[in-house]
């Protein structure tokens, strides 16, 4: 009988466990070990705050994975080695015959810091009372909606967060005396999927009477003032940040063996093996190198990933065919008005993926609510 652990219990390691569930004999176990008890998809988090559905309503518990024949374990994973195979956690060792890592990312510390003086974490779904609250008494002032660095998860995020509230502060008749501003670091607005798709994405939000700016690092945020300053001189006062941080490993990952150089896990990109035998890595804990930057963190690509590493470990333990990432994959870019646009394509192309942005609609729209119940039954119904 052969035991697998998978790390996490997001995308990555919630496709994994279920492929694992299907493809080994049932005698084995499949254990997820994970800090959190729950799953939520993460724009659910956006349509919370845009006041389209509570986050509740799209939470299941990760308890539900013993209905599938699943072990979930709620506990901290502390350490990690790959080479014996094994786990500190909270609740004990864990020993294994093969590891998938799927622990998702944390913030870089710089991100973290800024967040400390009056900004409110867009993505850290605990925040959202707070923005709730903040959102209600918004009636004038800026409301400034601003990417920290990179990498951050879901390039499209911050960007369709600001879009929504855009239209809740219309729908609201509040918009005329508050001002939408969104700014990021990057040169345009969604580097990955190419200049013609961030030309789109401005101009949606120009239209909108949104300023973008970017080219804008945050290099300080004063609570008492209410103001950011940015890089090169600019400054920008407010009345409602929200800050996107930028995503670094985990810590759990930077310590183990299974770091590369630049801290994240780099396996191969179309395996997801590591450099140890029957241990692999997928999700937003890995880097991805693809001909101009890296493979986006998003749940879509960490499900791939996911679904291809447990087939790789089944073949392992018990032979047959390994299978390989093409590259292959989408993202969502939500509107208001319930339209949905996708950049969808090869992401691993040379010279440089090869993504294209399908116009928006409601129909995508319904697709990406299905989507998302689609994975809530599936994994946790
Ligand atoms: C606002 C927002 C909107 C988004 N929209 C989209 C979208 O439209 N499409 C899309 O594809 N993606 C979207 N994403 C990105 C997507 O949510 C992530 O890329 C995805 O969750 C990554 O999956 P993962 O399995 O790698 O990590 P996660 O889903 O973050 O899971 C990590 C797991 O590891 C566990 N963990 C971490 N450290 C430890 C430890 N030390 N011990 C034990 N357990 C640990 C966590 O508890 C968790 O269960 C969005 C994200 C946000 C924030």
């Amino acid at each position: 009988m052969a035991h697998v652990l998978v790390l996490g219990g997001g995308f990555g390691g919630l496709a994994a466990a279920h492929e694992l569930r299907r493809r080994l004999p049932p005698t084995d176990e499949v254990t997820v070990v994970a800090m959190s008890d729950r799953f939520f998809v993460g724009f659910a988090k956006l349509w919370d705050v845009a006041g389209l559905r509570p986050l509740l309503d799209g939470t299941r518990p990760l308890e539900r994975l013993r209905r599938r024949g699943i072990r979930f374990l709620q506990a901290e994973i502390t350490s990690i080695d790959p080479a014996a195979r094994q786990v500190e956690t909270t609740a004990g060792t864990l020993s294994a015959d093969g590891i998938i890592v799927a622990l998702g990312a944390t913030y870089q510390p710089t991100s973290a810091a800024l967040l400390e003086n009056g900004a409110f974490n867009l993505y850290h779904a605990e925040a959202l009372p707070g923005i709730r609250a903040a959102l209600e008494e918004l009636t004038e002032g800026t409301l400034l909606v601003s990417i920290l660095g990179a990498p951050y998860l879901c390039p499209p995020a911050p960007f369709e967060a600001t879009l929504l509230l855009e239209e809740r502060l219309r729908k609201e008749a509040r918009r005329e005396r508050v001002n939408v501003v969104v700014s990021t670091p990057a040169p345009l607005t969604l580097p990955v999927a190419g200049a013609d798709a961030s030309r789109y994405l401005a101009d949606r939000l120009t239209e909108r009477g949104v300023t973008v700016l970017t080219e804008h690092a945050v290099e300080t945020i004063d609570r008492e003032t209410q103001t950011v300053q940015f890089e090169g001189g600019d400054s920008l006062e407010w009345q409602l940040l929200l800050a996107v941080p930028a995503a670094a490993p985990p810590p759990v990952v930077t310590k183990s063996p299974l770091a590369g150089p630049s801290g994240w896990i780099e396996p191969d990109r179309h395996t997801f093996a590591t450099h140890t035998d029957r241990v692999y890595a997928v999700g937003d804990c890995t880097l991805i190198p693809t001909s101009t930057a890296q493979l986006p963190k998003a749940g879509v690509f960490a499900e791939a990933a996911g679904k291809i590493s447990a087939a790789n470990l089944a073949a392992d333990l018990y032979g047959g065919d390994h299978i390989t990432f093409d590259g292959y994959g989408f993202c969502f870019l939500e509107l208001p008005g319930k339209q949905v646009a996708t950049v969808t394509g090869d992401f691993y192309a040379e010279p440089r993926p090869d993504v294209r942005l399908t116009p928006p609609d409601e129909a995508s729209f319904r697709a990406k609510q299905q989507w998302e119940q689609e994975r809530l039954t599936a994994w946790l119904g």
